[in-house]
């Protein structure tokens, strides 16, 4: 990674931690769970309306470091509006990047890749991925209100 791309994807988390998109509650969603990073002390609750097969609202309410609430701003963004399986699939990928099994490509990922970095910090992954395994459990379940870890 360049240096200018570094300073790109910084940038891009820095953005969505001081103006959070879907930042607000659903009032009476379909979902509602509430996830928690022990690590770090990020806590959110994702909130989600489903139609059918899809994903037509969902947002964020909570509190932690920029990693996660940038994360959770554009997991938010990149969900909403798609079918559950085009959103587990999204999950797969963001989960395959943080991980390093997916190698970067910019372009095609967009602003995804600029969680890239936190391959390197273990604990960083938490943070990044808190959002993302959480929309995977409002997905996965059939109860209405869920508490993951
Ligand atoms: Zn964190």
């Amino acid at each position: 990674m360049t240096e200018d791309v570094r300073e790109l994807y910084q940038q891009i988390i820095l953005d969505h931690n001081k103006k959070p998109k879907n930042f607000r509650e659903i009032e009476n969603p379909d979902r509602k769970v509430k996830a928690y990073n022990p690590l770090c002390g990020d806590q959110y609750t994702i909130f989600m309306t489903l139609e059918d097969d899809r994903v037509v609202d969902v947002s964020f309410q909570g509190s932690g470091c920029a990693i996660s609430k940038a994360s959770a701003s554009i997991m938010t963004e990149l969900v909403k509006g798609k079918t559950k399986e085009e959103a587990e699939q999204l999950f797969e990928q963001f989960h395959d990047l943080v991980t390093g099994k997916l190698e970067v490509d910019m372009f095609e990922l967009g602003k995804l890749a600029a969680f890239a970095g936190v391959r390197d910090y273990p604990a960083r992954v938490k943070c990044a991925s808190l959002s993302w395994h959480t929309m995977h459990a409002a997905l996965t379940t059939d109860t209405k209100t869920v508490t993951t870890e």
